[in-house]
């Protein structure tokens, strides 16, 4: 497997992520995309919005404010619950959380041989709240303390009777949310893996409150959540379930599991799944005094619905995806990333830089398929020889690439390259973009 000191120096190489505010000296747990970075994301997003929402009757989506009135974040139990336990090193004062053991130990045997002695050397656990805080308002002295959202979740469910008021969902029916959500999170690290700001993918679906339906639609959302992944390319040996244990679950879970991946650091969480039960919209109904029930027009019954949620993390599987398609072959770099991941779908090529008839024949076809919606983006090169040109693209992940060379200019053909065999074929233009979109998703 290919380790994250590797993937980290490859990110900052090819553009995929950088280190946050980099030229004075890096932020603690943040992270900036790159061009390719950026692309990678977006792919990621759209996947998620196209089969979790857009292609489903029963799913609509919200996109909500990251900054909500503070009531809501003592409603929904994170002012008071929302902690990791923190502990102290006596010795260097350095924090860590208390529930992270291999943290624990990699930072204790940096201590081997001090006096006093590593081990035992820690604080007592305290609990630390993980809200971030901000302040609102243009009067220096009667600014508001607001939260920088911890979860995506909560703009949603504040949102409960605007939605049903709006569209003609009824339950069981589901909203999507994909955004930023941050975290005073003790110990960032592993690269984007644990970051103070970073992006949610979700869906928080609402159903009847009884355990056997519950039961049915959480089981319906973990298979879901699993075969998107697989459908877009993870290994199926390398991702697992994992059940929370009792007293692992946060405040607001019934029943909690995990989607893990067998990553250069362990396997880690990268989505969980979460039976919420009818927490957040009684807590918001407490709080706020309005009525967050829901009445069933068909059985005449009115209930506050349980909710099911699938909260992935899009950096976190942005990360997977990078390390799961990163394979190396004597010495070639090659991203095996889903086409429909890809940063570029497709680069095109004229043999040689210094050819005008050439170059010009190239560009034609970059133009013609620049407008073919299923190819975008095309990239262009025509930098240094066509072998190092390969090379290139093979390690962003760009799935195809098109030569022109000089039986072009006899036969108007050109020539498909595939990134994972090798392989080239060669087809007339007139019939390029076809060949390529019958290739690509
Ligand atoms: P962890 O136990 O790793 O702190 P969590 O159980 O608190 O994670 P959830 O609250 O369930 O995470 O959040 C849902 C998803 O949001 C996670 O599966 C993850 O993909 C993403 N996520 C949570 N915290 C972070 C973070 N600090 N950095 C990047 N992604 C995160």
């Amino acid at each position: 497997m290919v380790s994250l000191d590797k993937i980290v120096s490859f990110c900052k190489r090819r553009g995929y992520i950088f280190p946050g505010s980099e030229i004075y000296g890096g932020l603690g747990g943040t992270w900036d995309y790159g061009p390719l970075g950026v692309a990678l994301k977006n792919n990621i997003k759209h996947a998620f919005w196209h089969r979790m929402v857009n292609t489903r009757q029963d799913v609509v989506g919200i996109d909500a404010a990251i900054l909500m009135n503070p009531k809501v974040w003592e409603a929904s139990g994170h002012v008071q619950a929302f902690t990791d336990p923190l502990v102290e090193c006596k010795i260097c004062h350095q924090r860590f959380r208390a529930d992270q053991p291999d943290e624990i130990k990699d930072h204790e045997s940096t201590h081997k041989g001090r006096n006093p002695p590593a081990g035992g050397d820690w604080t007592e656990p305290k609990k630390f709240n993980l809200l971030v805080e901000a302040k609102l308002g243009v009067v220096e002295d009667a600014k508001q303390k607001v939260y920088l959202r911890g979860e995506i979740t909560q703009g949603v469910h504040v949102n409960f009777k605007n939605i049903l008021d709006s569209t003609r969902m009824q339950i069981p029916f589901g909203v999507g949310q994909i955004g930023k959500a941050f975290r005073n999170e003790i110990t960032p690290g592993n690269f984007t893996f644990r970051s103070r700001e970073f992006e949610q993918m979700e869906l928080q679906f609402y159903t009847e409150p009884a355990k056997k339906e519950a039961d049915k639609w959480y089981e319906y959302w973990k298979n879901e959540r699993m075969n998107w992944y697989l459908t877009l390319g993870m290994t199926k040996s390398k991702l697992r379930f994992r059940q929370h244990e009792e007293g692992e679950r946060a405040h607001y879970a019934i029943d909690a599991w995990d989607i893990e991946y067998d990553s250069p650091f362990g396997w880690k969480e990268f989505e969980g799944i979460h039976n919420r039960g009818d927490w957040d919209l009684s807590q918001h109904q407490k709080h706020s005094g309005v009525d967050m029930s829901y009445f069933d027009q068909k059985t005449g019954k009115k209930y506050i619905p349980y909710i099911i949620e699938t909260s992935g993390g899009v950096d976190r599987a942005a990360l997977f995806f990078l390390i799961d398609a990163y394979s190396e072959d004597n010495g070639r770099v090659v991203l095996k990333l889903s086409p429909e991941l890809a940063p570029y779908k497709v680069a095109v090529f004229p043999l040689l830089a210094n050819k005008p008839d050439l170059v010009k024949k190239a560009r034609e076809v970059y133009s013609q398929l620049s407008t073919v919606h299923s190819l975008l983006p095309v990239d262009w090169d025509d930098r240094g020889n066509i072998g190092k040109r390969y090379f290139a693209q093979d390690e962003i992940g760009t799935p195809y690439c098109i030569t022109i060379d000089f039986d072009t200019l006899k036969d108007d053909t050109v020539t498909i390259r595939d990134r994972d065999t090798t392989k080239q074929q060669r087809v007339k233009i007139s019939k390029l973009a076809e060949t390529l979109s019958k290739k690509l998703p």
